[in-house]
């Protein structure tokens, strides 16, 4: 039996073209997953969402994460319902859902991959931060755990570790995964920018991934160093851990090593702020 398909399929091609998913996670001999499918078939001809059905038998990090729950259902990876249907919550996560895909094709910030790193790639997360992608690094937790936060919140995972590239959620498309080939985080950078399209955003706090909002200069100047206070114009501050933030060093380190990329040298030249931190 496949362990994973899709209903309905009119199509024949494995896709039901329906904007919205909903993925019932189940496993067999399970009575209440195959009440849930029912109940949800009413709910998917009035709605028009597509339903998604993964078996989570034999797979360590669904079954860590879903197998007391079951079945659950998730559209766009938030939980609509776990044991029983509900459906009010349901109709409330796909018309959510189908709003944000139609709105979200018209800004390009809300199709920015975000990233989730392995422990491996330590210095790879901190300059995808400055070019503006939300990239969180964590080390010492289990590959199960990894694969399952990526599946969660949709994060690209990034990957020195073939073991993961072969995990059944990477194999099925499940979690997208980058298998990362060099050990030189310039190397690195080039890599991912070149096969992901990766282009130049706002950045984001190199230490800890937070959000950067604009700062006077008043404001700046007392805490950076003062050959910093007297040469450059804009700051930022990192709303999560306070850090003030200016374009330096990094900044041309990280531009000559997308240069020779080749991806982004038309678009990296007016990035905003700077990025050399207290
Ligand atoms: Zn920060």
């Amino acid at each position: 039996m496949s362990s994973e398909e899709r209903h309905p399929d009119p199509a024949g091609d494995g896709s039901s073209g329906a904007l919205v998913e909903l993925v019932l996670y189940s496993a067999p001999e399970c009575s209440l997953c195959d009440k849930a499918l029912q109940e949800l078939r009413p709910l998917r001809d009035e709605l028009g969402f597509g339903v998604r059905v993964v078996d989570i038998s034999g797979d360590e990090e669904l079954e860590l994460r879903y197998r007391r729950r079951l079945p659950v259902g998730e559209v766009g990876g938030r939980t609509a319902f776990k044991y029983r249907v509900d459906a009010d919550r349901v109709r409330r996560l796909v018309r959510e859902a189908a709003a944000g895909a139609q709105a979200g094709g018209s800004t390009a910030e809300q199709e920015r991959p975000r990233f989730l790193v392995d422990e491996m790639l330590g210095r790879l997360v901190r300059w995808l931060r400055v070019l503006g992608y939300d990239a969180q690094w964590r080390p010492s937790i289990s590959d199960a755990e990894l694969l399952g936060q990526a599946a969660a919140e949709g994060r690209i995972l990034l990957t020195r570790d073939t073991g993961i590239m072969r995990r059944r959620s990477v194999r099925l498309g499940r979690v997208g995964a980058l298998f990362v080939r060099s050990d030189h985080v310039r190397e690195q950078l080039a890599q991912v920018v070149r096969e992901l399209g990766l282009r130049q955003g706002r950045p984001r706090c190199m230490v800890c991934n937070g959000l950067l909002e604009d700062v006077s200069v008043d404001e700046a100047r007392p805490r950076v160093p003062a050959y910093v206070a007297q040469t450059q114009q804009s700051f930022l501050r990192c709303r999560d851990c306070g850090r003030i933030v200016w374009r330096g060093t990094h900044w041309e380190r990280i531009r000559e090593a997308v240069n020779r990329a080749g991806g982004l040298s038309d678009r990296m030249g007016d990035g905003p702020g700077g990025y050399n931190h207290t």
